[in-house]
């Protein structure tokens, strides 16, 4: 069941476990993510990126978020994010048509101009009795990863300054932030680790849950240790893009000759990868049976 997701993060961070924020665009996915969520008694977050919206509509894919999350989901906690909001039209169209948080996402700014943007799209949620997510730090995707490989950039320049995230919630009033401690978008194996000194740095200095992002690709004992030291909210995309791929290839690669034309029918192995892979990552986070 739809709820405020202040219930769902503000109740994972007084029980030290973390809440997944799953990526969808589409039918497929949403079933998964709230199967997932009810067979583990799970509360989970699920949202969409600025390119979701784009590709299936807004309204759109809200209806089918609350509607599969009001049935489907009606015995566990869901609630609705907006991921990487970086333009203000549609971080302001997610507030009006029903979101459960947004994130405004300006971190590729200067500092005073992501203060002043992340101020904006906090009052104007907070208007709605709805939260809002800011960014500080950068958290890379593959470009950023070219530029770390040939030293063009410093991964530690990066990362959220413990001291300046002080400054930063004071001035925005935001409801959860999401920091850079060495995570990086996409799925990068053996590679990503979390710089947990400065994740207890900054747990100390804020009082609003943080939100880890690039979760894909960290090892189990990572995600636990970032979790036992203060992470409340972990976005989970890639891993459901792979476990989606791997079960898709092989579905049809098995049945090329036969006459399955029905798309449910080649679609249900991924959407159930995906579920299995939503349970898994329920169980490391500590959310199961928390709904
Ligand atoms: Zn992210």
């Amino acid at each position: 069941m739809i709820v405020p997701i202040k219930q769902i993060i503000t109740k994972a961070k007084a029980g030290k476990y973390a809440v997944g924020a799953f990526n969808t665009s589409n039918l497929e996915i949403t079933m998964a993510i709230v199967r997932a969520a009810v067979q583990e008694k799970s509360p989970v977050i699920i949202q969409t990126s600025e390119s979701a919206i784009k590709y299936s509509n807004l309204k759109t894919i809200f209806g089918v978020i609350t509607n599969l999350a009001n049935t489907v989901g009606k015995s566990v906690p869901i609630a609705i994010h907006l991921d990487h909001g970086k333009n203000w039209p549609i971080v302001k169209d997610c507030i009006n048509v029903g979101y459960n948080s947004v994130h405004m996402d300006a971190s590729e700014k200067d500092y005073a101009t992501n203060v002043r943007m992340s101020k904006q799209a906090a009052v104007a949620a907070h208007k709605k009795g709805i939260w809002c997510q800011a960014e500080l730090g950068s958290i890379l995707g593959k470009e950023g990863m070219v530029k770390l490989e040939t030293g063009e950039i410093n991964m530690k320049d990066l990362m959220t300054d413990p001291q300046q995230a002080i400054d930063f919630v004071a001035k925005t009033k935001v409801d959860t932030l999401a920091i850079s401690v060495g995570t990086i978008h996409g799925h990068f194996k053996g590679i990503e680790k979390v710089d947990q000194r400065r994740l207890k740095k900054i747990v100390a200095s804020v009082k609003v849950p943080l939100v880890l992002h690039g979760g894909s690709g960290l090892q189990t004992k990572v995600f636990k240790q970032a979790i036992k030291n203060g992470v409340s909210v972990i976005n989970i995309d890639t891993n459901l893009r792979l476990a989606f791929k791997k079960a898709l290839i092989k579905h049809v690669d098995t049945n090329r000759d036969t006459s399955m034309v029905d798309p449910r029918k080649i679609l249900a192995p991924s959407t159930e990868a995906m579920q299995a892979e939503v349970v898994k990552t329920i169980r490391i986070f500590g959310s199961k049976n928390k709904a």
